[in-house]
This record gives C-alpha cells, sequence and structure tokens, in this order.
C-alpha cells in the first residue's frame, strides 16, 4: 500500500482538465507521503498518452488500450480499475468528480470496501487520534468537503479501508507539470486478464456530445450577477460590460433561480468552479456555496448596496452601490479607454 494513485478520463485521444489537475495533487500528495504517484489511462490508441501523463510526475503509468475500451463504458472500466487496485493496492485513489467519475468511483469503492468522499474541495494529508481505540493514525487523507447543505465543511476520514477514495470537481485544484522529461515507466496491461467478455454487453450504436459554446472556466475575467440585479432586464447589463473587457458572464444560483440566465452560468458548489484573473460579483451576497466556486479567483472587486455583504469579507475592491447605476458607468468607462 504504497502510492496515490489518479484515474485518467480520456477525451478524444487528450486527458481531460479535472485529470490533469488531480495529477498536480496527486504528486504533491505523493511528495508529502514519500510514495509513488500512479495513474491508469483506459482507451483506444493510447501509444502517446504517456507523453500528456507522465510530466505531472506520475512514476508508473497503467494503460489499458483496447477499441471496445473508448469511448468508456461501465462494466470494462470497473473491472480494470478494480482489478488493478486489488493488485496495486493505492493507499490514495482520486478520479474527477465528472459524469464519468460519478460512474465510476462508486462502483470501484464498493467493490473494494472502501468508502468514497464526493466532490472534495480540499485534500490534505492529516494524522488522527482514535479516543475509543486508544490508536493513532498517521497521514490519512483528509477529505473535506462541504456538507448539510453547504452549511459546514466537513472534514472526512477513511483511518481502516484502503484506497482512500476522492473525487473533486474539475477547476478545485490548479494544475501544473513537473517536468516535460520526467522519468516515469508505462505498463500496458493485458486486458483480456482485468476484463471478461461479458463485461462488453453495450454496444454503443451512436454518439451525440453536446459541446457547449460557453468558456466560463478558460475566461480571464468573469462578471458574475446575483438576485441583487433585481431583473433579467439589468442581467443584460453584464453581457455588456463581459463583452467589454474581454470576459464571460457568471451567475449566483439565485440569479438562475430567478430566470436572469441559464444553468450552465451557475458558478458555485452546483455550478461551475472557475479562477479568474479577475471576479467582479455584482448583487451577490456571497455565500459559501456561491464561494466555493470562485474564492479562489487571482482578484475579486464587489459592488453591492450592503456593506456587511459577506462577499466584501473575500473582494480585493468594494465597491458599496447600486448595480443599476455602478454598471452603466463602468461599461461607459471602458468602452472610452
Ligand atoms: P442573495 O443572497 O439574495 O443576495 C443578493 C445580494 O445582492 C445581497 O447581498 C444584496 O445586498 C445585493 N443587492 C440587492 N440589490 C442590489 C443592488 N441594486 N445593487 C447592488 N447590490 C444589491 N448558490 C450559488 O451561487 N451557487 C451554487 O452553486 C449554489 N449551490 C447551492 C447548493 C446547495 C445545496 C444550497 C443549499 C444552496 C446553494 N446555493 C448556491 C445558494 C446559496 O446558498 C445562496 O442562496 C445564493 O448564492 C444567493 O445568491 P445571491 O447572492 O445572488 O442572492
Amino acid at each position: 500500500m504504497n502510492s496515490v494513485f489518479v484515474y485518467c478520463e480520456i477525451e478524444d485521444g487528450h486527458v481531460a482538465e479535472v485529470s490533469q489537475e488531480l495529477l498536480t495533487k496527486g504528486r504533491s500528495l505523493a511528495d508529502e507521503l514519500n510514495c509513488k504517484l500512479e495513474a491508469i489511462a483506459i482507451g483506444h490508441q493510447l501509444d502517446e498518452i504517456g507523453k500528456q501523463i507522465i510530466p505531472y510526475g506520475v512514476d508508473t503509468l497503467y494503460i489499458a488500450d483496447d477499441k471496445r475500451l473508448s469511448p468508456y463504458q461501465t462494466l470494462p472500466h470497473t473491472s480494470i480499475v478494480v482489478n488493478l487496485f486489488k493488485e496495486e493496492q493505492p493507499q490514495i485513489a482520486l478520479m474527477g468528480a465528472s459524469s464519468v467519475g460519478r460512474d465510476l468511483g462508486p462502483r470501484v469503492s464498493s467493490a473494494l470496501h472502501s468508502g468514497l468522499t464526493a466532490d472534495c474541495t480540499s485534500l490534505v494529508i492529516g494524522d488522527h487520534f482514535d479516543k475509543k481505540q486508544d490508536k493513532n493514525y498517521e497521514n490519512l487523507l483528509y477529505q473535506i468537503r462541504p456538507a448539510f447543505g453547504g452549511n459546514i465543511i466537513a472534514t472526512i476520514i477513511n483511518p481502516d479501508c484502503r484506497p482512500q477514495m476522492a473525487t473533486v470537481r474539475e477547476g478545485v485544484m490548479k494544475k501544473e507539470i513537473r517536468d516535460p522529461k520526467y522519468k516515469g515507466k508505462e505498463v500496458k496491461l493485458d486486458v483480456a486478464k482485468y476484463v471478461s467478455d461479458t463485461d462488453f454487453v453495450v454496444e454503443i450504436i451512436e454518439r451525440h456530445v453536446e459541446k457547449s459554446k460557453l468558456n466560463i472556466k478558460g475566461a480571464p475575467i468573469v462578471v458574475a450577477g446575483g438576485y441583487g440585479m433585481g431583473s433579467k432586464e439589468n442581467f443584460n447589463l453584464l453581457y455588456e460590460l463581459a463583452d467589454v473587457l474581454g470576459g464571460e458572464v457568471g451567475a449566483s444560483r439565485a440569479a438562475v433561480d430567478a430566470g436572469y440566465t441559464a444553468h450552465e452560468r451557475q458558478i458555485g458548489q452546483t455550478g461551475v468552479t472557475v479562477r479568474p484573473k479577475l471576479y467582479i460579483a455584482c448583487g451577490i451576497s456571497g455565500q459559501i456555496q456561491h464561494r466555493a466556486g470562485m474564492e479562489e479567483s487571482a482578484q475579486i472587486i464587489a459592488i453591492n448596496t450592503d456593506p456587511e455583504a459577506p462577499i466584501n469579507a473575500i473582494a480585493d475592491y468594494v465597491i458599496n452601490g447600486d448595480v443599476a447605476e455602478v454598471i452603466p458607468k463602468m461599461i461607459k468607462y471602458y468602452k472610452k479607454n
């Protein structure tokens, strides 16, 4: 039991963003635990995939390459991961909280009786003293996530079962290549040893992938509106401001619920996570569920009539004013400059 393991999602021959972020986090956890970072890529035509994955500091990359393994299918992918984990016995296993990770993670943890913490917002190594057993556990994975409707931040530990499994949403962790020439080894798996023919019960006849043109996650500037925008018409001012600044428009859940904009723009615990260079929060109170999706932004400007709004506590600049007055002035100013 001596590794941190990352399941790498493959999309059209590329490693998914969330997997790259988890490889970065996995590397830093492995450094702290003084152990190996291992990863697995499952799919087809993966000859070059090592070049994308190993530079994150991966010591061993397992590759399961078979025509029938792409696109993702629940049963064969589960069998491969479960059987490999039985052999390799990782102490920590990380997956994206994507549709694939949300399907795969619980099945793997259930097969291994290991437990799983979904949608973690932070992963830290720490110790735990169990008073009942008078026993000290060292180097556990603290799996941190909002709980009870976001009213508390829970730290979940799994002292006795392995692997300690967690899923993390895209955008929560930073991605960073360790070394483009990192010396990791690739191990090609004999797929027939890990999957049985009965795992391939699903035949994919046609596949439609809807790709949103919206790129909130990658936008350098996010202009986000909340319930305080007051109406859909006022909310439309934000598109103009975002356009002038070269950014994208985001929203709080209350703004989405009020019908000011579409759900795909929602930022927060149940929306997307962003970390732009500049986040302008317009008429947003800054509840914990919203902050979970934006507090890593490099600079935050809050525009709010309430000087006590919680968003102000994490803002670099606060404009105490009415959005209906402030935003048109900003549009005018930035159009000129
Ligand atoms: P409000 O809290 O109503 O705040 C409006 C703000 O606008 C106030 O601060 C007010 O002072 C200000 N204001 C009013 N008028 C003006 C004006 N004219 N000019 C300037 N300021 C003005 N929320 C999210 O955002 N994202 C999530 O992903 C999310 N997930 C959730 C998950 C769960 C399980 C739960 C329970 C809740 C979740 N929420 C989420 C909801 C969250 O708790 C808040 O209700 C929501 O973020 C509030 O949105 P808001 O700040 O726009 O609205």
